[in-house]
């Protein structure tokens, strides 16, 4: 056979189960439907302002999957800007989003009866974690009391939204605990090496690292050489920082597209507005890939598109594991970017805000990280809503353009570019009542990597943890080293 494997998508999960193969030996070819690659992780220009595939923060740089994957298969890795902090905007107030329980108890913005009652729920919740009981079925609204005012619900869902894309009903204590640090998510280099083994010799470029002076990035750099051992701990109630490192990639979300395409040995081959239509087997084994045009044979097939549409391109899984596909929950976002015509004191600081009244939205100015991101003097907003999937889109566009203007109402005059997104933030939604997708399928030799196949963190991280995964699969079903 030409490969030994085919990744289906050119997404970053599809990228780094390729680069991460290669790199073991592997002959890869990646076969992408659009006609460029990054999926959900990419930046494109739109008169003259550098847009994301919506805002992202890159979480876990110190210790997570994505560090590990970067320190052990990366030739050169992005410059991750230190991401700054989290604020909360209402009509009349902008203030840090609490990071630990003594800062949550002096947040004004939620009635001081609901602060209390909240703190006793987290430090409840915390402690369960601590002597090891699951919450990853219990949804955070069962845990709260009725009574609580509508700010207050409006908080913990707009959190919820942006923990899982869900609002707090389906959103389990356990995603609360993890996405805000409380439980830390992380990999070690030694729990890497115990499951893949040691990658000898490898020390990573920066991309820049010539251009960007080094100063700039020693508060991150700083976190990121610092060994951290991976903490569940009532102590964290107290001095929690907002602790997992997250960075903002200097240029745009398209520098880790970049770091990853410039890693890539020459023994992968990417096939673009390519769309893998099924899979050909041989009794219960994958052999191979068919597209409109051609037939591609493999020893192996990564899957990293929807997990939901597996049987479409395979008629006969067994019903259990296409009933598990279509538990899947998925969540629909829209990213407005506005381009403003100068830099509005509104949005002067580092990081990003949320908003929770009503409709909430998540904001980024990322032209504030990278002034290249708009034209000189002018600044870069992105605010990205969940929305309901069975509303009308443009209605909900119009909601959410009237809802910025109601919470900054100094955007109005300053637009020069309005641009839309509208997408899947992370496939698999972690939810109390949804699915993911396992690794390995019901067919021999066809695997899932990617957001659909594991509940970890988010989005980036999500992807880089379900790859690490997959090679340690790869490895036990003796694909690694053969
Ligand atoms: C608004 C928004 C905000 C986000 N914020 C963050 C954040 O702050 N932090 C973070 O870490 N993540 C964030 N994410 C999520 C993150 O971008 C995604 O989880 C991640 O990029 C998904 O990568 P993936 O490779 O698994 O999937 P995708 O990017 O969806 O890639 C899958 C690829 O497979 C291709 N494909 C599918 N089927 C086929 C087929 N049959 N044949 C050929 N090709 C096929 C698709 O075209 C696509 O290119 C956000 C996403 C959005 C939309």
């Amino acid at each position: 056979m030409e490969y030994d494997t085919i990744v289906v998508g050119a997404g970053i999960s599809g990228l780094l189960s390729a680069l991460t193969l290669s790199k073991h030996g592997k002959k890869v070819l990646i076969l992408e439907k659009d006609s460029i690659v990054g999926g959900q992780c990419n930046s494109y220009m739109v008169e003259g302002f550098q847009v994301d595939t919506g805002p992202h923060a890159i979480t876990h740089l110190e210790v997570g999957p994505l560090k590990r994957l970067m320190d052990n298969y990366f030739d050169y890795v992005p410059v991750f800007e230190n991401y700054g902090t989290y604020y909360s905007r209402t009509e009349n107030d902008f203030r840090p989003v609490p990071s630990n329980l003594k800062e949550f108890i002096r947040f004004e913005p939620i009635p001081k009866k609901d602060r209390l009652i909240i703190a006793q729920g987290i430090t409840k919740a915390l402690t369960l974690s601590t002597f090891g009981i699951n919450l990853s079925q219990q949804s955070v609204k069962s845990t709260l009391p009725e009574n609580l005012s509508k700010t207050t619900k409006d908080f913990v869902n707009a959190i919820c939204y942006f923990l899982s894309g869900k609002s707090m009903e389906y959103t389990s204590v356990h995603r609360i605990l993890t996405g805000s640090a409380f439980v830390r998510d992380s990999i070690t280099q030694e729990q890497f090496e115990a499951n893949i083994g040691k990658i000898e010799g490898k020390q990573a470029d920066t991309i820049l690292q010539s251009v960007i002076p080094s100063k700039l990035h020693k508060p991150l750099s700083n976190k990121m050489s610092t060994f951290s051992v991976p903490l569940t701990s009532l102590g964290r109630l107290a001095t929690n920082q907002s602790s997992s490192s997250q960075g903002y990639p200097r240029q745009g979300l398209k520098a880790l597209l970049n770091s990853i395409l410039q890693s890539l040995p020459n023994s992968v081959e990417i096939i673009t507005n390519t769309e893998v239509k099924s899979f050909i087997t041989e009794g219960k084994k994958v052999v191979g890939v068919k597209t409109d045009n051609e037939v591609y044979e493999a020893k192996t097939v990564i899957y990293t598109g929807f997990a939901k549409k597996l049987p479409t391109l395979y008629s006969k899984f067994p019903v259990s594991y296409i009933d598990k596909v279509n538990n899947i929950e998925q969540s629909k976002s829209l990213t407005i970017w506005l381009g403003l015509d100068s830099i509005l004191d509104e949005f002067s600081y580092i990081g990003s805000e949320i908003w929770f009244k009503d409709f909430p939205y998540w904001a980024m100015p990322i032209s504030n990280y990278d002034s290249s991101l708009a034209p000189k003097g002018k600044q870069l907003i992105g605010f990205a809503f969940i929305i309901d999937k069975n509303k009308d889109e443009n209605e909900e566009i119009e909601k959410a353009y009237s809802t910025i203007f109601s919470a900054v109402p100094a955007v109005k005059n300053h637009i020069e570019m309005k641009h839309e997104q509208i997408s899947v933030p992370e496939k698999g939604a972690v939810t109390i009542n949804g699915t993911f997708a396992d690794i390995r399928t019901p067919l021999e030799n066809l695997y899932v990597a990617g957001t659909d196949a594991d509940n970890r963190s988010m989005g980036i991280t999500r992807a880089a943890y379900s790859v690490i995964e997959l090679l340690k699969i790869a490895k036990e079903d003796g694909i690694l080293n053969n």
